[in-house]
């Protein structure tokens, strides 16, 4: 998430952007010959990044990179799961490769409104780093691998080490990948959202366990499948808190939780 560097900076409308020049690339060399740009910004779907600049974010060019047709679709091939970081939250969704992990396209279409699944690109979710969205829950859940790009070349990273990692030289994400190798299946409980969220995947014989909520970033365990609910929890790091939920209800909330997720796991053929 961009943080303004100074409160006193934040912007009252998107009309406060100055005029920047507009790269419209259509391959991925453009686009990150594009970024090189000193204050250069992707700007995909759109949805998120005015928030960003009502926050303060002032760029000096923009790549627009919705017409790069390589980040687009989905496919599977070498046991992956591959989806362009382009795709909309409507096309993922129905994109026929979802179903190589069942339980994904019914969770991805669970998240966001008519309006923004539309137009919001996977891209846009996790590059935004809000700890709110969501995709970065279900894609760490599945083991996902995020595919930048920059003039070096590319470099694959796992999903959940976007938060903190150093992007200055891998700036765009082109796509993730899903490993299918032990046939994972992923369930997603969102009924106490926003308070928090539980993705859990089963990929053969082991689980990984994804705890977020509205103000943390999500905390992950993986453990053997059969691992009692307290045993996975138990390692929920002691700061676990936020300002609307304590650690103590994360862990009693989630337990409960995850003895319904495996069940619903287990009738998923
Ligand atoms: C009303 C509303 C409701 C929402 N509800 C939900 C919800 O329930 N759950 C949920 O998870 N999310 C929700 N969202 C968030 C939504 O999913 C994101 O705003 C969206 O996915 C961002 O995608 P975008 O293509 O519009 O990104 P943009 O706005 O174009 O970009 C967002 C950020 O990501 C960067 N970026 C975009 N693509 C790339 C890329 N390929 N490589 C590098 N950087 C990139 C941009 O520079 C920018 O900083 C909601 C948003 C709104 C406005």
């Amino acid at each position: 998430m961009f943080h303004p560097p100074d409160a006193r900076q934040v912007s009252r409308t998107p009309a406060d952007l100055s005029p920047v020049p507009l790269y419209r690339p259509t391959t991925v060399d453009e686009a990150v010959a594009a970024l090189q740009e000193s204050g250069a910004a992707v700007y995909a779907g759109g949805t998120d990044f005015f928030a960003a600049v009502r926050q303060g974010l002032a760029p000096q060019a923009l790549v627009w990179i919705a017409g790069i047709a390589e980040m687009k679709g989905a496919s599977v091939a070498d046991d992956v799961l591959r989806i362009g970081a382009l795709s909309t939250h409507d096309e993922s969704v129905e994109a026929p490769e979802l179903d190589a992990v069942p339980g994904l396209a019914r969770a991805w279409a669970s998240i966001a409104t008519v309006r923004i699944r539309n137009q919001a690109t996977l891209g846009g979710n996790l590059m935004a780093r809000r700890e709110r969205y969501e995709l970065s829950i279900l894609l760490t859940a599945v083991g996902a691998t995020a595919r930048m790009a920059g003039p070096e070349g590319y470099r694959d990273m796992p999903v959940q080490d976007l938060w903190q990692a150093d992007l200055t030289s891998t700036p765009l994400l082109v796509s993730v990948g899903v490993p299918l190798r032990g046939a994972p299946k992923l369930d997603y409980e969102r009924s106490m959202r926003p308070t928090f969220t539980q993705a859990l995947c089963r990929r053969g014989e082991s689980l990984r366990l994804v705890m977020a909520t509205e103000w943390l970033q999500p905390w992950f365990t993986d453990a053997a499948l059969g691992t009692e609910p307290a045993e996975m929890l138990a390692d929920l790091p002691e700061d676990f808190s936020d300002p609307a939920v304590g650690r103590e209800h994360l862990v009693r909330a989630g337990g409960a939780f995850l003895k319904r997720q495996t069940a619903r796991l287990e009738a998923i053929a």
